[in-house]
């Protein structure tokens, strides 16, 4: 120990609570507010900056110093960890699946510092493998799984609920691998509200609900919204492109195509569809990393 200066892994949230008033919610009489983790950090953004969190204490602790993470090209999880190794005296090395290349996400992750092993799809599939024929002998190097996913990742993400001073009918959250889905399932079965938490998830398939098992109790209060994928992963449709740009231009707040912006598509469609009775009170969570939207500019029909 002696001389070593441990920087604390800890920084002010500031995530404040926003109404949003769309003429729709207002038809219907339905209350929406919007958490806004995207305004924790511009860049170790959302729920990407509650995933790490725990992440980073352990490997603190367990006194590595150097952050081994995965992600695609446009990862949000890979541009939160360069910036927060940065911050918090790390080194950083990613994975990157796929060609090697210079975007503007990857540009600012090397930037913070970050290095890059540009992985083929075939040896991306097993992290571990990777991990430990680059990393093996290297005492100093911390597993971080891609996206941040695991049970520190969930811990880091239930504390959105302890941070709620004000009750809500719903939660909406958009899941990829469900982590911050289970973090909030969790946060709201240890308090034992009586929130019921809607995850949209923005890939095909209904598998969400076994893996949201796997860190913890599924309550009753929780739905899994699976028709609002457009087509996939990453993948969207003219109308969800629309809805971001209508939804920028009437409330001055940012959604990305991948994530968010499928969140609040399916809230504002379950809404004008008369899910909800007047009165009921939705709390979306804006889980950040709006630099996806960079990537998909050719797509919008400016
Ligand atoms: C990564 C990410 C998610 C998905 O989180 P999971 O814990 O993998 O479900 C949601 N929103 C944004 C903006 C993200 O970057």
């Amino acid at each position: 120990m002696g001389l070593f200066l441990f920087l604390m892994i800890e920084f002010e949230i500031y995530s404040p609570i926003e109404e949003i008033t769309l003429p729709v919610f207002e038809q219907h009489k339905v209350r929406v507010f919007l958490k806004r983790d995207d305004m924790i950090h511009p860049f170790i953004s959302g729920n990407k900056w509650r995933k790490l969190k725990y992440n980073l204490i352990k490997a603190q602790q367990q006194d590595k110093n150097h952050l081994i993470t995965f992600g695609g090209a446009w990862s949000n999880h890979l541009l939160a960890t360069a910036c927060a190794a940065a911050r918090f005296g790390f080194k950083s090395t990613a994975f990157v699946r796929g060609e090697d290349l210079n975007n503007e996400a990857l540009f600012l992750c090397r930037t913070f510092g970050m290095k890059m092993i540009f992985t083929d799809r075939e040896s991306y599939r097993d992290k571990h493998i990777l991990f430990k024929r680059y990393f093996g002998n290297d005492d100093s190097a911390y597993f971080i799984d891609e996206g941040g996913a695991g049970e520190e990742a969930a811990l880091g993400c239930s504390e959105i609920i302890s941070e709620l001073t004000d009750t809500y009918d719903h939660i909406f959250v958009a899941a990829g691998t469900g982590t911050t889905a289970a973090g909030i399932i969790n946060g709201v079965y240890n308090q034992q509200r009586q929130t019921k938490v809607q995850v949209v998830s923005v890939l095909k398939g209904d598998f969400l609900g076994e893996e949201i098992q796997k860190l913890g109790p599924l309550p009753d209060q929780f739905s899994l919204h699976t028709d609002y994928h457009f087509g996939g992963y990453a993948k969207t449709k003219p109308e969800l492109l629309e809805f971001i740009q209508m939804f920028a231009s009437s409330t001055g707040i940012l959604l990305d195509p991948v994530y968010t912006g499928k969140m609040m598509f399916a809230l504002t469609d379950l809404i004008s569809k008369s899910e909800f009775p007047a009165g009921t009170r939705i709390l979306a969570i804006h889980t950040g990393g709006i630099f996806a939207l960079l990537g998909m500019k050719e797509k919008f029909n400016f």
